[in-house]
């Protein structure tokens, strides 16, 4: 057996342009490693695809020889599925071009871009399309569950805005997928994760947007988190589409914009954007200053691309991470209650508590419109329990826990699948409601044997 696997090894360097990474090669450790240090997996093999026709060998080879398959873009989901024991990791890391077509305002991605690389590239052009708040993110695994940030409210999902992707299907074949080619599977992989195929190429639609934007924070003490939480969500309200508001509880980094004093205190912090003309943004983000006796603030026009790296500091790679999440579709007097109380009692200097304003434009498409669901959702928040040491595992683990029970009752339905852990495939049907029996259909047609199963599975 092993000798046969050895021979297929052999056969499988020698199809691939990419490298093929053993135990044995002193490169393995990093190769595997991903986000979450909870995650300390050891595929038998790893194949670091250079383009798309390695993934199909990657494939064939796993299903030649019985072995599991896991699906890496940047490596960040929480629930750790990228990287899988003893069987064949598809790394698509390395697989990073993205090209912009301005004239078109077209982006096409490679599945191994992070955010950073993506934005980067559209910001040469003063283009954009929604994606998350931190740059070391994967695009791929961002997109495939739905994909959110600062511009949603006024351009939707990063799904809302994908025109149409090349796939890897389980036969190791490659499709293009739009509104028009193989459109089931268009609908199945706008929200429905890696379940389908591995995706080597999206294409998705550009807005104009900065290069400058105006942005930055307004840091209260927790002292006055009420009173904060209540005005910020009379404010967001009535706030325009391209006006985005996030609301953070955590302890205060030592940031030189703050007192001394205030540093690793808890703190309320108002996360601040607009991307339209800086002087109307200024007058329209003036209320936020009066909702309290703020410490400090620092906001002004940057670089929309600088805004997008703000926050990687605090998301650095290399930590322990334990997140609970809930939707929204209003903030009651009951979930700001649990809000305060929780972000009162932080087990460690890194876990917080956020609540990112969706609100907009997703709220105007159809559930049924592609698989993911939950349309309503005008907030999501999120538990992020993060913290260093081993033996804080439980403290925080339970802290994040106890706080997801506690804001339970005043939830909304569903989940966000790109915020599961891998313990919470019970959520997998609430994350998709009436949509999940034709994921079903989908994934019996395109993955009959579930070979893409390590993810929040759609079994088939
Ligand atoms: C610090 C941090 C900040 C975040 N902020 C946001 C945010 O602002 N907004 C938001 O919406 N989300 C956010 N997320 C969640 C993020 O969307 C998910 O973690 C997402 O899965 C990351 O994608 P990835 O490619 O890096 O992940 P990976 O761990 O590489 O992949 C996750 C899963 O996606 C699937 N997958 C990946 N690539 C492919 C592919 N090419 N084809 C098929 N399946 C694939 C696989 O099942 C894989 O297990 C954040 C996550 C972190 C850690």
């Amino acid at each position: 057996m092993t000798t046969l696997l050895n021979e297929t090894i052999e056969g499988l360097k020698t199809n691939v342009k990419g490298l093929v990474v053993l135990p044995d090669d002193p490169r393995y450790d990093e190769v595997r490693e991903i986000w979450n240090a909870m995650i300390d997996r050891q595929p038998a093999v790893i194949v670091q695809c250079a383009e798309a026709d390695d993934v199909s060998h990657a494939i064939l080879f796993a299903r030649n020889n019985g072995l599991e398959i896991s699906i890496r873009g940047a490596g960040h989901n929480i629930a750790g599925n990228a990287v899988c024991d003893n069987g064949v990791m598809i790394d698509l890391s390395t697989m990073k071009n993205v090209h912009v077509d301005a004239h078109k305002r077209r982006a096409y991605v490679e599945p191994g871009a992070t955010l950073g690389d993506f934005d980067k590239v559209a910001q040469i052009h003063g283009l954009a399309t929604p994606v998350g708040i931190n740059s070391t993110t994967g695009i791929a695994g961002l997109t495939l569950g739905g994909g959110f940030g600062w511009l949603t409210r006024k351009y939707g999902l990063t799904i809302d805005n994908l025109i149409s992707a090349e796939v890897i299907t389980a036969d190791g074949n490659k499709i293009r997928t739009s509104e028009t080619e193989n459109p089931d599977l268009f609908w199945a992989i706008r929200g429905g994760g890696g379940n389908f195929g591995v995706v080597t190429e999206f294409e998705f639609d550009l807005h104009p947007v900065g290069p400058e934007i105006l942005a930055g924070l307004i840091v209260f003490p927790f002292s006055q988190a009420k009173q904060v939480l209540t005005q910020y969500r009379k404010f967001v309200e009535s706030a325009p589409e391209e006006l985005n508001v996030w609301v953070v509880l955590r302890k205060a980094p030592p940031l030189p914009f703050l007192p001394e004093h205030v540093h690793g205190q808890e703190v309320v912090v108002l996360a601040v954007f607009y991307a339209g003309d800086i002087a109307e943004g200024e007058k329209l983000i003036e209320p936020l200053r009066s909702f309290g006796d703020a410490y400090g603030e620092h906001i002004g026009a940057q670089p929309y691309v600088a805004w997008q790296q703000a926050f990687d500091p605090l998301l650095t790679r290399g930590a322990r991470n334990y997140w609970k999440s809930h939707n929204f579709t209003e903030l009651q007097d009951g979930a700001l209650d649990a809000i305060a109380e929780f972000a009162g009692k932080l087990p460690s200097v890194a876990c917080e508590i956020f609540i990112g304003l969706i609100a907009g434009a997703s709220n105007r498409i159809s559930p049924s419109a592609m698989a993911y669901y939950h349309r309503d959702a005008k907030f999501v928040l999120n538990v992020h329990g993060r913290w260093d040491d081993v033996t804080d595992d439980e403290r925080c683990i339970v802290w994040a826990r106890e706080f997801f029970q506690a804001s339970a009752p005043y939830a909304s339905a569903g989940a966000y699948v790109n915020f599961m852990t891998e313990e919470e495939g019970d959520r997998i049907t609430a994350a998709y409601g009436s949509n999940y029996d034709r994921l079903v259909q989908i994934k019996r047609r395109y993955d009959p044997e579930n070979i893409f199963h390590l993810n929040q599975n759609i079994k088939p």
